[in-house]
This record gives C-alpha cells, sequence and structure tokens, in this order.
C-alpha cells in the first residue's frame, strides 16, 4: 500500500468512526451492511460512484486499484449505461447503444487488452447516399460534405461563437443537400447544425484517436461487465437524493436505502442532470447549475430492423439520406454468418422526433423510409424491429452532449469538483473527446486521480 493510500485510509476510518457511532445505536458492525430491513440498512464506504457506465466503472477500478473501499450505485438491472448489446437478434453482439470504437489508440482498447477481449476493424468502404430521389454507389466520387464544412469550420475566424449553420452560406449547397449535410452530422454530434457552436465543436478535438471504427466483437455489453470485475456494484440501485457537507456525503436510493461515504463520483448522464431528479442538499454552487443547465442534451436513438433476406445493393455497407432516418448501416457487413440487419441512427432533432413515437410507429417509419430509397415494398420482408429511444430512457434521457453556442470551459465547469467531496465524470465532462466511450472511461479515471492527489 503506497503512503498516500495509507493517510487516506487514516481519514476515511476517521470519518467512520464519527458515522458509525451514530450507527452503533441500531446496528452491530460488520461490513456494515448493518441492519436486517435492507431497505433501511446504512452501509458506509470510502468512496461512492453513481453509475455503473464507462465512467463510473473506469473510476471505481481506478480507487479500488489503490485499496479505497468504493460501492458503485446503479440504478439500471445491467452494467453498461450506454455501452449495451443485443445477443438475441444476431449470432454477433447488435449494439443498442456505442457500437464502435474511433481509432485504434483510444483508450477503450487498454480495457480490452486488459481483460482479454478483442476488436475488429470495420471493413466497409462502400458508401451510398440517396439524393435526388436516386440511391447513388459511391459516395467517395461525389461531393464530400462534410470535408467542406470540416474546412469552413477550420477557416472560421469570427469573434463570437455561432451556430455551425452560420457556415451554410458559404457551402452552397441545394435545400436536400443541407438536409443530408445535416444528417451527416447529426447522428455523431448529437445535434443539428443550428444548434451546435463553432466554438464548442472545435474544443472537441477528438486528439489523439486515430483512424478508423472497430467493434468490440464480444460486445460493449461484455467489456462492461469485465471492467466491473472485482467491484461491489449495486444494480437496481436508483438514487434520489445526495445529501453533502465536508464531511461526506449520504445518499438515498428509491428503495430507501442510505450510503454513506467520504467522498462521491457523480456519473449521471447530463439529461439525468438537467432533469433534476437527483437531488443535492445543499444544491449544488450555481457555477455546476449553469454547466448542467446551459450545456446541451443532445439525442441520438438507434433503430434496428431486421429482414428475412438481404434488400439492400450486396456492397452496401453505410447509406445517408435526406430522410428523417439519417445514416443507416449494416452492422454484420463482412461477418460470413451475417444476418440481414440494418442499423439506423438518428440525431438531432430528427432523433427526438423518434423519440415521442413508439416502437410501432418509429419502426414504420424506418421501413417507409428504407422502401423509399430501395425503391420497393419490404413490410412483407420484415422479421422483427426494435427501436432503442435513448431520448425516453430515464436512466439516460439522451443519446450524448453537445455544446450550443456560447458554452465553451463550460464542460470543464461540469467536471470541476465541488468543495472536494463531490467529483463528476462521464462523457459530458470531458472537453475534447465527448460523446464516446474512451472520453467517458478518461473521465472517469481522472475525477478518480484528482480525487485521490487532493485527498493526501
Ligand atoms: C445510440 C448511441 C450510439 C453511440 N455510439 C457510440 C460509438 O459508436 N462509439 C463511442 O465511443 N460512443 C458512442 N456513444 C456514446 C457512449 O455510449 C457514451 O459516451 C458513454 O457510454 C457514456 O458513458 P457514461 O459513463 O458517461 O454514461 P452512461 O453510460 O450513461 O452511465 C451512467 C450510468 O448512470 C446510471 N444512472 C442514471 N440515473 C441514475 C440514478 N438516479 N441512480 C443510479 N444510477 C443512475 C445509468 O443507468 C448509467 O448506467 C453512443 C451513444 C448512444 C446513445
Amino acid at each position: 500500500m503506497t503512503s498516500r493510500l495509507q493517510s487516506i485510509r487514516q481519514v476515511s476510518r476517521r470519518d467512520f468512526l464519527k458515522w458509525s457511532a451514530g450507527l452503533l445505536l441500531t446496528s452491530s458492525v460488520g461490513d456494515l451492511s448493518l441492519i436486517h430491513n435492507p431497505a433501511r440498512a446504512r452501509r458506509s464506504t470510502d468512496v461512492l460512484v453513481i453509475g455503473a457506465g464507462a465512467a463510473g466503472l473506469s473510476a471505481a477500478q481506478s480507487l479500488h486499484a489503490e485499496g479505497l473501499g468504493v460501492i458503485v450505485l446503479e440504478a439500471r438491472e445491467r452494467l453498461g449505461g450506454r455501452m449495451w448489446s443485443d445477443y438475441d437478434l444476431a449470432p454477433y453482439p447488435i449494439e443498442l447503444g456505442a457500437e464502435f470504437l474511433h481509432g485504434s489508440t483510444v483508450s477503450t482498447w487498454d480495457w480490452i487488452v486488459k481483460t482479454k477481449l478483442n476488436g475488429s476493424r470495420d471493413k466497409g468502404e462502400t458508401f451510398y447516399v440517396y439524393l435526388d430521389s436516386l440511391l447513388q454507389p459511391d459516395w467517395s466520387l461525389q461531393r464530400d460534405y462534410l470535408a467542406e464544412l470540416e474546412a469552413a469550420l477550420e477557416d472560421w475566424d469570427g469573434d463570437e461563437d455561432a451556430p455551425i449553420s452560420a457556415l451554410l452560406s458559404d457551402l452552397r449547397l441545394s435545400d436536400e443537400e443541407v438536409r443530408l449535410l445535416n444528417n451527416l452530422f447529426a447522428p455523431d454530434n448529437a445535434a443539428d447544425l443550428d444548434e451546435y457552436g463553432i466554438f464548442g465543436y472545435n474544443e472537441a478535438t477528438f486528439e489523439g484517436d486515430g483512424t478508423g471504427d472497430w467493434r468490440v466483437v464480444e460486445g460493449y455489453s461484455a467489456l462492461a461487465r469485465a471492467m466491473a470485475d472485482g467491484l461491489d456494484v449495486r444494480l437496481n440501485s436508483i438514487v434520489q437524493r445526495i445529501a453533502w457537507d465536508a464531511d461526506g456525503v449520504e445518499v438515498t436510493t428509491q428503495d430507501g436505502a442510505i450510503y454513506e461515504a467520504t467522498k462521491l463520483i457523480v456519473t449521471l448522464p447530463l439529461g439525468v442532470l438537467q432533469r433534476g431528479s437527483v437531488t443535492f442538499d445543499p444544491e449544488l454552487p450555481s457555477w455546476k447549475q449553469r454547466a448542467i443547465q446551459r450545456l446541451g442534451v443532445g439525442i441520438v436513438n438507434k433503430l434496428i430492423l431486421k429482414f428475412r433476406e438481404p434488400v439492400w445493393p450486396d456492397d452496401l455497407s453505410v447509406l445517408a439520406t435526406p430522410l428523417s432516418t439519417q445514416l443507416w448501416w449494416r452492422p454484420g457487413f463482412d461477418r460470413e454468418e451475417e444476418i440481414p440487419i440494418m442499423t439506423a441512427l438518428i440525431g438531432g432533432s430528427s432523433g427526438a422526433a423518434f423519440s415521442r413515437l413508439s416502437q410501432q410507429e418509429a419502426i414504420q417509419s424506418g421501413l417507409a423510409d428504407l422502401e423509399r430509397m430501395l425503391g420497393r415494398r419490404l413490410s412483407g420482408l420484415l422479421v422483427e424491429g426494435r427501436f432503442v429511444n435513448w431520448g425516453a430512457d430515464p436512466h439516460s434521457l439522451m443519446g450524448y452532449s453537445y455544446a450550443p453556442p456560447g458554452t465553451v470551459g463550460l464542460r470543464r465547469d461540469l467536471a470541476r469538483d465541488v468543495q472536494g467531496v463531490l467529483y463528476f465524470a462521464g462523457e459530458a465532462t470531458n472537453t475534447t473527446h465527448p460523446g464516446t466511450v474512451h472520453g467517458a472511461i478518461d473521465s472517469g479515471e481522472e475525477a478518480a486521480h484528482t480525487m485521490l492527489v487532493a485527498w493526501r
């Protein structure tokens, strides 16, 4: 054990003694799962972590590795948060949330290697585009709309922040091309071009990510399970209230259980923080509330359609469209045992509109888009569909975060600790790599590191 850790343990034991004096009135000391009614039991530990997604699990492992007592409270009955794989639709995982590792060097690889999982490169190269009522192969031969937008963003020399859509007039696009460009942008960035700020977009550099997309062969859910190895994770624990002061925190869950700790790491999605369904007592300081309220809760949903047979051209790997389903791909592309499944990633205002639909309405709407683009009736060939409504999921209420105009620097405020007691992590707190699994992992490690350094 390091000397730094010894001093931490001394602090937490001292605090623990203070708390346990009160607890002893109603209980016996042991592992502090103290009294018979589990709902009313008080449990104490060094650090509580809220959320068992990528950020929470990486933070908890960093602290656990230092010998600290850590309990992770997770609202859902499963691990992983926005990492969630389906193992029934196909003989390989179909990703319902995060699907790719964006590059060969992102920190997610550290976990894949450490936990002996595998990554596979996405080899899809033939991008189709639906434009002028035509399904057109080989996008690379066409105008590269995103590259033009990126160049305009780089050239931007305005002093005032503005929505990215302010750059559109320079690009000389038709209305349909603007819709296409927006639909290329929104699924990746969880916001439309008129919602995302230029400064905030440029702040997220994704430096060091490398090129190419990869999948976790065993599925992101398998990664989440591996990341939780050895941790004390309490599933079905919906945190409702966080009471805190300079000495520590008391966290109450929906079933009435109470947990106490010296420090807390909050990895709640920005959507949940913004909704205010978890209360802080006393309230968070105004600079923190400002960051929570002003950063953008972006919507990204997935629609997955499984067919009896392939209904698309053999070489189609990705399909971009100005229609509301935005961006489609084949999750099993290149697999010998490929099942005819198409996934649509739908973000921004289209994603928000889909969030208001029922399962059946969303599936029918997606099917209608595919029928229009492929020019044939498909309903008789549909085996099943699944609409994953992250925007309406109470434990997410979002796809991922974005930065509206005027919010540069607020991600740093979102990440900043409050009085050395409340620490914050999660994709939205990552200034340079938001909206990604590796950004969330890095933020969890960073919060744990900051806590350890301050706790000397
Ligand atoms: C459709 C979609 C596609 C994506 N695709 C990619 C991709 O290809 N590549 C990529 O890198 N990233 C992708 N992402 C983004 C990535 O999934 C997220 O950035 C990352 O998983 C967020 O991790 P997190 O730990 O910050 O949050 P989360 O994973 O959301 O974890 C937060 C946890 O807090 C829990 N929680 C919520 N409320 C409570 C409560 N009251 N009490 C206790 N627990 C609570 C939640 O259940 C959740 O488990 C995608 C996201 C979506 C939605």
